[in-house]
């Protein structure tokens, strides 16, 4: 069977179905003639007004709005009705019956017969209070993240699996010495040196790696070339796109760094001399027994015990006895190589580790430290006075495990010294 032909088409059902689909529509439609009477709304005015089409057609806008303050409603159809031209802009209103201020994105054209005399306008309105309340609250939210993030003490940065920051905050900029705007799309690389571009990269590397946060201390030269040390704490966070991004935060704990630094080194420094301390140089002298050892080398240790110190001490005065191991300490790091070790390892008595030294070699520079020493005068108010000393010293045998065998045959040709008369050295030779 052939299709039916097309109704004719009735005007008037065509305006109803159009009105239901202006009705559907989420927005104000309405058109008002020269005195600004409504001649139609949709269902969106009518729910807003709570009223029916028959009451609202007729009426003007001072029933529905408070003129006094919703001055740019009518001063928007004033300029369509006036000036025939289109106005697209924001408009505030104030509804009667409710009170509230409302903002809408507003449309308004101009009505014309078919003369071109403008016989009214009609106009749409989409609500976009909440859309404007939800923009500012993400300013706001936005403000108070950039206020925090550049007035916080420490450096918070986005980066990538690239090495290129997405974001810098105010304090990484004066770390680098840069404006902050320049950092974000650079890459480390082409920001700090390559050592110190390398280290972030290991940790980087590790978020990424594990997708799992990360920590640990980092270092950067800040632009008066200063060393600045800082913990970084850095986090996988992934924003939509193809590459993977983390979020670092980094303190400065130079200050703290430094007194761990000063902490670690008083720990093992003897204060008064400035020479290694007991602990430490036993610390030093395993890792060198060790190392003579795997490299077959020859090791000697020298151990030094000041003669009468007592005696000293007694006619001059302790500070006087102090002034003195001030100065031994001195002169065995002056008469010694850059790769020996001295301590002090007791009350007067000195340790001289010797790397890379026979028994002769260390003989003669034992014979010379007591020789300079002799030709010294250490004790300020007796310049006459010589202080000496009793030196001995072993040799690192084949067979020694750890560094006690070599401390204890060097102690026992100190001891030796002591017993032929002092200001001598005893040495003690493998049976
Ligand atoms: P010897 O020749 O047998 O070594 O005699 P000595 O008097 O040097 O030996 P002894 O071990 O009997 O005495 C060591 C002295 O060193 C005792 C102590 O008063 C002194 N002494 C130890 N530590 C210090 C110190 O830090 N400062 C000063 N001024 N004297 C110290
Ligand atoms: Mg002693
Ligand atoms: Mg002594």
């Amino acid at each position: 069977m052939p299709d039916p032909a097309p109704a004719p088409s009735d005007p008037l059902a065509e305006l109803l179905s159009l009105r239901t689909v202006l009705d559907e529509i989420g927005a104000y439609i309405y058109a008002k003639d020269l005195q600004g009477r409504y001649t139609y709304v949709n269902r969106r005015v009518l729910q807003l007004f709570g009223l029916s089409l028959d009451e609202v057609v007729g009426q003007d806008d001072s029933v529905f709005f408070d003129l006094a303050v919703s001055d740019q409603l009518r001063q928007n159809d004033h300029y369509v009705l006036e000036t025939g031209e289109t106005v697209v802009r924001e408009e505030v209103n104030f509804i009667r019956t409710s009170g509230e201020k409302r903002i809408y994105w507003t449309v308004k054209k101009p009505v014309r017969d078919k003369a071109g005399h403008i016989i009214g306008m009609c106009g749409v309105s989409t609500d976009i209070t909440e859309q404007k309340a939800t923009a500012e609250r993400l300013q706001q939210q936005q403000t108070l993240l950039e206020t925090v993030l550049n007035n916080v003490d420490a450096l918070i940065y986005m980066k990538d699996d690239q090495r290129r920051f997405v974001y810098a905050n105010q304090k990484v900029a004066e770390v680098f010495g840069r404006d902050q705007a320049e950092i974000a799309g650079l890459r480390d690389i082409e920001l700090v040196s390559p050592a110190i571009a390398d280290q972030f990269w290991q940790l980087d590397q590790h978020v990424f790696a594990t997708g799992q946060s990360q920590a640990g201390e980092e270092c950067v030269a800040s632009p008066d070339g200063k060393l600045r040390h800082y913990w970084s704490h850095k986090v996988p966070f992934d924003l939509a796109g193809p590459t993977r991004t983390l979020i670092g935060f980094s303190s400065d704990i130079t200050e703290l760094y430094e007194l761990k630094e000063q902490l670690r080194l008083q720990s093992i420094t003897d204060a008064l001399t400035g020479l290694a301390n007991r602990g430490h140089f036993f610390e030093l002298a395993m890792q060198a027994c060790s190392a003579a050892q795997r490299h077959q080398r020859p090791l000697t240790l020298m151990m030094l015990d000041l003669d009468h110190f007592k005696d000293i001490n007694d006619r001059h005065g302790h500070p006087a006895g102090d002034a003195v191991l001030r100065a031994i300490g001195r002169l065995l790091q002056d008469a010694v190589r850059r790769e020996d070790f001295v301590g002090r390892v007791g009350g007067e008595e000195f340790a001289v580790l010797l790397p890379d030294t026979g028994i002769a070699e260390a003989q003669a520079l034992a014979g010379r430290i007591l020789t300079t020493l002799r030709e010294q005068h250490l004790v300020a108010n007796d310049p006459h006075l010589v202080v000496t000393a009793s030196i001995g010293i072993a040799e690192r045998q084949r067979g020694d495990l750890g560094f006690d065998a070599l401390y204890s045959r060097a102690d026992h040709a100190l001891y030796d010294a002591k017993h032929q008369g002092r200001d001598r050295i005893g040495v003690n030779t493998p049976d």
